[in-house]
């Protein structure tokens, strides 16, 4: 991990910018707190939280899960990134995204599997990688182009959910937001998802077990129009992955980009 990273980063614990890196930890000279560092990855969560994180390091639960890449996603992430500015990559899964970032990129994730994988196939220089909460990312505020947050936010309960975005929104303050997420808005797509995803939801909604497959809120238009976010729609890529016809999916996302409520995805840009 380049030590570039400290510029970005402040104490979980007290707020403080004065943290210094050494092989193993970085340690905040204000309060004296201490996140490891395993296998080159920081855990920048609270210092009661990092036990049971690495407790989960070498889960590989996740090893089957993979995410693909949305191009309407794909073609933002081009559009608010430019060399010279750093970008996150929140809740990176496995880095789907992580190609499309022009200029400097942190990927966390919750997962360490999520992030160790992440790293192993996009690590360069001005790539960085750590394990944190959505809730409680310990980045100064102001410092951010662009915060990607895709097929990330459906897996938290409502409460989290808002929570992360108003983190986003008001504790780390980028330039701009970009959230995709599944939509419940339309009764016909609500229908349509729950035929095909039903039992996978009512599952997760009855256990407290996070698995990546499982959504736990979906999101409506209205939902992030009440944090200043314009919503525009497309198709997801699991859909895309399920019926592999390109070109019927690149029309579909031209029509269904200003009409949200009737798509498959919703993509929520926020601009300060
Ligand atoms: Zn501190």
């Amino acid at each position: 991990m380049e030590k570039q990273i400290l510029t970005y980063l402040k104490c979980l614990v007290c707020g403080g910018e004065s943290l210094e890196m050494g092989n193993d930890k970085i340690a905040c000279n204000g309060c004296g707190a201490s996140y490891p560092i395993k296998d080159g990855i920081p855990i920048l969560v609270r210092p009661e939280r990092q036990a049971e994180i690495l407790n989960q390091w070498d889960l590989t639960d996740y090893r089957d899960i993979y995410n693909e890449s949305t191009p309407r996603v794909g073609d933002l992430i081009k559009k608010y990134t430019a060399h010279g500015t750093m970008a996150l990559d929140a809740g990176c899964g496995l880095g789907a995204y992580n190609n499309y970032f022009l200029g400097d990129l942190i990927s966390f994730d919750i997962s360490p599997f999520y992030v160790k994988e992440t790293r192993k196939k996009y690590e360069l220089p001005g790539r960085y990688f750590f394990v944190a909460d959505a809730r409680d990312i310990p980045l100064k505020k102001n410092v951010l182009s662009l915060i990607l947050c895709a097929s990330m936010l459906e897996h938290l309960p409502k409460e989290e959910s808002d929570a992360v975005i108003n983190f986003f929104i008001n504790n780390l303050s980028p330039r701009n937001i970009i959230i995709e997420v599944p939509n419940d808005s339309n009764q016909l797509v609500a229908l349509m998802r729950n035929l095909a995803y039903g039992r996978a939801m009512r599952e997760a909604k009855a256990s407290i077990v996070h698995t990546e497959e499982d959504h736990y809120r979906i999101f409506t238009v209205r939902d992030l129009k009440k944090f200043s976010f314009k919503v525009y729609g497309c198709i997801g890529w699991t859909s895309r992955q399920r019926f592999p016809w390109p070109k019927f999916w690149n029309l579909y996302d031209k029509i269904f980009w200003y009409l949200p409520a009737l798509a498959g995805d919703l993509i929520g840009i926020y601009k300060k």
